[in-house]
This record gives structure tokens, C-alpha cells and sequence, in this order.
């Protein structure tokens, strides 16, 4: 006999703005857990979030050689799912807790260029949440991932916005990863080229009802995203393109 789950007993949907034990707890002050991820460079990832939780699940659980159209449609899914979740919170917090909530999600899609047959592997991320330490200190985690964002000449230029907040740096950091991995794979199997090619595609993790889930909007990479796919991509010779045209 199925249990019945009243959405009404959900601690996420339920809470108050002053509620100060099951919002935090979920989006801010969540207990942090260190998983053991090989595909990043120092090999560790701390989730302290929501949003990290599901990098986390959604990073271990993709498929693998999966068209890119099917990339898509799961990220199409999850943003949907997500938004509907953002609209509900954000209904019931003041507006200046909403930094508790990512505002952007990203897909990054690596395949190989073979056409005999398709390898490829893929990762979500989000843009950083939290209070502006919690931001702080995950901009500090990327930076030891992906060394490139120390690197960025523009930075100086952007100072409303920190490297590293972005939802693209979380999902580069596997690039070097996902090129390798691809590479023995296609290899092995006798592919007749190993060459690799990355595809992003950001999405607006924006408050959404039922009626607007439509209209979810994607987000070209800003200023200091290209320059740091530029940087990766002549570094790794890796062509990283971003699907979302410039408006
Ligand atoms: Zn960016």
C-alpha cells in the first residue's frame, strides 16, 4: 500500500520567512559532506546546499553516449522541476535571502568527433548560493578545481561579480576529466578520431508557476566565462562552445 505524501508536510514548501530551523537548514546551513569525486582535480567535493546536493547526484548519475539533444532534454527537465521548486520558496522568504537560491543552472555535454559511433559524457552545475561568506568560500573551492579562474585578465575590469560565481565554472572543472576519460574510451574502441569537442548550455533558474514553465530562458556566458573557455580550450585543445547565441 503506498504511503500518501501530503505536499503539505514538506519542509521546503512549508516554511516561513522567519522559519529559522528548515529553510537554512535546507539551502543555507545544510550539514556539509565531503564526497569523493575522481573526475575533479583535488578529487573531493563539499556539499553544503541544496543546489550542491544536486550537482553532486546528477554529476554521478548521467548517462553516458547519449545524444546531445537528450543532454538537453534532461537539463530542460530539471530546470522546470527547479524553477517550480524556486517559485514556491521564493514566495516564502524575503527578498533578501533569494541569493539562498542559484539563479542559474549549467549543462556541459563532452562527446567525441568520431562518426563511427558517439562517446560522450556530461555534468550540471550551479551558480554559487548562500550567504555572501558561504559564496565567498565557494568561489575559493572552485578556484583550487579549476586553476584557470585565478588567471582571468578581465577580472579587474568586472568587479560586480565574482569569478567563480557563475554556474559555467562548477561544470568546467570536469573538462580535463571528461577529455581524458573520452579519449582512452575512443581508443579503446578503435574510434577513427579522438577528438573531443564540449558543449554548454546555461538556463535562468528563475520563479516560475505552473502556467509560465515554458518560457524558461537560456543565458549566454558572460564576459569572464568566454574569456575563461578561451583560456581552456587553447590549453587543452578542446574546442568548449556555447549553445546559447549571443542576444
Ligand atoms: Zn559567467
Amino acid at each position: 500500500m503506498p504511503r500518501n505524501i501530503s505536499m503539505s508536510t514538506c519542509p521546503v514548501l512549508t516554511a516561513q520567512a522567519d522559519d529559522r530551523t528548515t529553510l537554512p537548514n535546507v539551502f543555507v546551513n545544510g550539514p556539509k559532506i565531503q564526497l569523493r569525486m575522481e573526475s575533479l582535480p583535488s578529487k573531493h567535493y563539499q556539499v553544503g546546499n541544496f543546489f550542491s546536493a544536486v550537482h553532486a547526484i546528477a554529476t554521478q548519475t548521467m548517462p553516458s553516449d547519449c545524444p546531445l539533444a537528450e543532454y538537453i532534454v534532461i537539463l530542460v527537465l530539471i530546470t522546470k522541476l527547479l524553477s517550480r521548486l524556486i517559485g514556491q520558496v521564493r514566495t516564502r522568504i524575503p527578498p533578501h535571502l533569494s541569493k539562498i537560491l542559484s539563479n542559474s543552472i549549467s549543462l556541459m555535454v563532452a562527446q567525441s568527433m568520431s562518426t563511427q559511433t558517439r562517446v560522450s559524457v556530461a555534468t550540471l552545475g550551479f551558480s554559487a548560493c548562500g550567504t555572501s561568506r558561504q559564496r565567498k568560500s565557494i568561489a575559493n573551492i572552485r578556484k583550487q578545481n579549476l586553476p584557470q579562474l585565478g588567471t582571468l585578465e578581465n577580472v579587474d575590469r568586472i568587479t560586480e561579480w565574482n569569478t567563480g560565481n557563475c554556474a559555467e565554472p562548477e561544470v568546467f572543472a570536469y573538462i580535463p576529466a571528461m577529455k581524458r576519460q573520452l579519449r582512452t574510451r575512443a581508443r579503446q574502441m578503435g574510434l577513427n578520431s579522438s577528438k573531443i569537442v564540449c558543449v554548454g548550455l546555461t538556463l535562468k533558474l528563475a520563479k516560475l508557476d505552473v502556467s509560465q514553465l515554458h518560457s524558461i530562458e537560456g543565458m549566454e556566458f558572460c564576459e569572464l566565462c568566454r574569456e575563461l573557455t578561451q583560456n581552456i580550450a587553447d590549453e587543452l585543445d578542446c574546442p568548449i562552445l556555447d549553445l546559447c547565441p549571443p542576444p
